[in-house]
């Protein structure tokens, strides 16, 4: 498995943890677009939300949920943007899903 987001999950690639649990990671982005952006991945490798299946919805909860929480932790009162690029057209370019949160400023809409 070549996919950068598994490696990084799995602590093979160094990234700044922000939270974890048994189906989650959550880490800061390497070239933040907001002063607060953090991505939040499963554990298993979903390429994107294109292909997600029945058996994930609990997940897709989970993730949503966690960011929330870490919302919440870093004190983003004011409020936030969570973003899900999906396939080419979203603009994703890491093949592995995972939500961006992002906060600290006020998030212009749309986004291009
Ligand atoms: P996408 O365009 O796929 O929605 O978002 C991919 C995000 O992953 C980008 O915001 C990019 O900065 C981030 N990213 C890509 N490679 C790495 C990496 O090796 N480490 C971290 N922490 N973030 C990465
Ligand atoms: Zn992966």
């Amino acid at each position: 498995m070549s996919c950068i987001f598994c490696k990084i999950a799995a602590g093979e690639i160094p990234s700044k943890a922000i939270y974890q649990d048994d189906s989650t990671y959550a880490f800061a982005d390497i070239s933040p677009k907001a002063p607060v952006h953090i991505l939040i991945i499963p554990r298993e490798h979903i390429t994107s939300l294109i292909e997600v299946s029945d058996h994930h919805r609990d997940l897709l909860g989970h993730l949503m949920w966690v960011a929330a929480e870490i919302a919440r932790k870093q004190q983003l009162n004011n409020g936030y943007r969570i973003v899900v690029n999906a396939g080419e057209d979203g603009g994703q370019t890491v093949e592995h899903l995972h939500l961006h949160l992002m906060g600290g400023r006020p998030m212009t809409w749309p986004p291009g």
